[in-house]
């Protein structure tokens, strides 16, 4: 579920989303895509919330977007250890070199100063 949506620019709420959860095993993973969060001008999402109640939710930002590094392909995701487990086989050829990790540190900084 990607939110704000790309490309339409919709914006769930978190009921909404809460409210699609209740309706989804918990056998389902479901992903908040928030690529675009940062483009919010206030951040109506509560999306740590969301994800402390419903142990299928994973989150994935991206620093393509609002830190410009869309050639480094650099994000985070959150979620829980077991689900973390089961995406381990695919870091070795995907894992980030070191330079787009010190870009990634390098531009976090500078946004937070
Ligand atoms: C850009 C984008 C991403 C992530 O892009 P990466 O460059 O792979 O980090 C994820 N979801 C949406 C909707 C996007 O627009």
């Amino acid at each position: 579920m990607s939110n704000l949506h790309n490309p339409t620019g919709t914006l769930l709420n978190d009921e909404d989303i809460v409210s699609f959860l209740e309706k989804v095993p918990s056998y389902v993973k479901v992903v908040l895509d928030e690529a675009y969060i940062e483009f919010l001008e206030k951040d109506p999402l509560d999306s740590l919330k969301i994800y402390k109640e419903f142990s299928n939710v994973i989150i994935l930002r991206t620093l393509s977007k609002a830190y410009g590094l869309v050639g480094v392909r650099v994000g985070y995701g959150i979620a829980r250890s077991s689900i973390i487990d089961e995406f381990k086989f695919v870091i070795g050829p995907f894992d980030l070199n070191s330079y787009a990790q010190n870009l990634a540190v390098r531009v976090i900084k500078e946004k937070s100063m």
